[in-house]
């Protein structure tokens, strides 16, 4: 159970900052996978046909399973104010509330559609819990496109729910981050091997479960785009432990050791509980990254992994990072993984997407990182290329999927290889 070494790696390098054009997805992609996540919340997006069409095409047409999301288009008369649209907001609402009783938490979802017009969705979500307490509680966030990267829609999502957990001064571990149910049930195992506990989750699969968060709350995060979510878990008290993301073997142990070392577990207890995962995972890796070690990779900003990804994809497999891109950088949070990136890469937020295009074709990466927008031009270009939305959609965390998180960076890398032996013979 080591503590994670003090040298400064990539932590204090300039970061390039670069505001311009972007290609990325908006908030609202989050509630494909939150949806799945909560078990009796609905989120209802306020905005256009596109916001609809975007759930839908993402989401998949469900036929046989009532859908828990959906959207209140804004018509044209709304968006002319020539509409009460909270008139219409309350009605639809009442209307989806009678016919779906097992609906708890309602969320109402703002879009650009929704912002542009101003439509203030935090007064509607109290008027409307108001109206539907206790059975229902309603709360409201932002997925808008409007300056933001997909991956900020669960953030959002989260952070809104905190300030109505209830207060507990229990000593417990919080672990925060929307995780494939089988994943978070692997997480819990290994903590409660551990002898960890209580451990709550945000988000819980039910309302009506134990979460709660005080002043003897220690959290930890799953995810590392949840800068939002902490900040208002510490404003409600809660204390963050700091560490690298539980990808790969390293990751994943120095997560759980962060997490060991605060709840005093011994040393030789933790070896014994991780030994085995550990030895699976570091072979699972080794055989999937067989043919990245060596190669470069360069990251654009998508789903705002890409520190941490870059960290496993450099101390585990054995690439070398050019470029790691990523909308942005909150040192709190993925400060810990860049500690572990040997100097080197450029390390770049935000986006100006024909710049950064220019520094990727110069450098010619054996495997690029990027949005759908970017990989088909670059794959006509000649280069191979990772969809970063397939990474947030896939079970990547944690000992057990240690392999499969190197086998998504090196497929590409493998059918470039055989394309190009076909093409030689
Ligand atoms: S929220 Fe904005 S970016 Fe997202 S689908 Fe709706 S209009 Fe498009």
């Amino acid at each position: 159970m080591k503590a994670q070494p003090d040298s400064t790696g990539c932590r204090e390098a300039p970061v390039l900052k670069e505001r311009g054009q972007r290609e990325v997805f908006c908030g609202l992609t989050g509630i494909i996978w939150l949806h799945r996540k909560m078990q009796d919340a609905f989120f209802l997006v306020v905005g256009s046909r596109t916001c609809a069409h975007l759930l839908q095409s993402a989401a998949g047409v469900m036929i046989f399973a009532e859908p828990r999301f959906g959207t209140a288009v804004l018509e044209e008369k709304d968006l002319a104010g020539l509409a009460d649209a909270n008139e219409e907001l309350d009605r639809e609402v009442a209307r989806l509330l009678a016919r779906r009783p097992d609906i708890r938490q309602l969320f109402l979802v703002g879009s650009c559609p929704s912002e542009v017009i101003k439509l203030d969705l935090s007064r509607a979500a109290e008027r409307l819990t108001e109206i539907h307490a206790p059975h229902v509680r309603v709360l409201n966030y932002s997925g808008s496109g409007i300056e933001t990267t997909f991956t900020q829609g669960e953030d959002a999502c989260l952070a809104a729910m905190v300030p109505h957990l209830p207060h507990s001064d229990e000593r417990q571990l919080m672990v925060a981050g929307a995780l494939p149910d089988v994943v978070e049930d692997q997480m819990l195992k290994l903590l409660a091997d551990l002898g960890v506990g209580p451990v709550r989750v945000l988000p819980a699969r039910r309302v009506d479960g134990d979460l709660s968060v005080g002043p003897n709350t220690v959290v930890a995060v799953a995810q590392p785009f949840l800068g939002d979510t902490l900040e208002a878990l510490e404003r409600r008290g809660a204390r963050h432990l700091p560490a690298p993301f539980p990808f790969g073997e390293q990751g994943t142990t120095a997560w759980l050791a962060a997490i060991a070392r605060e709840f005093g577990v011994p040393e030789a207890h933790f070896e014994a509980v991780t030994a085995a995962p550990r030895a699976r995972a570091r072979k699972a890796v080794a055989s999937a990254s067989e043919n990245l070690r060596g190669k470069t990779i360069f990251f654009f900003p998508d789903s705002q992994l890409e520190v941490p990804l870059a960290r496993f994809m450099t101390t585990e497999c054995g690439m070398r990072p050019l470029e790691i891109g990523s909308p942005f950088i909150h040192k709190g949070l993925v400060g810990p993984d860049l500690d572990m990136i040997p100097a080197g890469p450029i390390i770049s937020e935000g986006q100006d997407v024909d710049l950064q295009l220019e520094r990727c074709r110069a450098q010619r990466p054996d495997l690029t990182v990027c949005g759908l927008g970017l990989a088909n031009p670059l794959e006509a270009e000649g280069l191979t290329t990772k969809w970063a939305i397939e990474l947030v959609f896939t079970p990547v965390h944690f000992y057990e999927q240690a392999g499969d998180l190197a086998g998504l960076f090196s497929r590409p890398v493998r059918r470039k290889g055989l394309l190009r032996m076909e093409a030689a013979e």
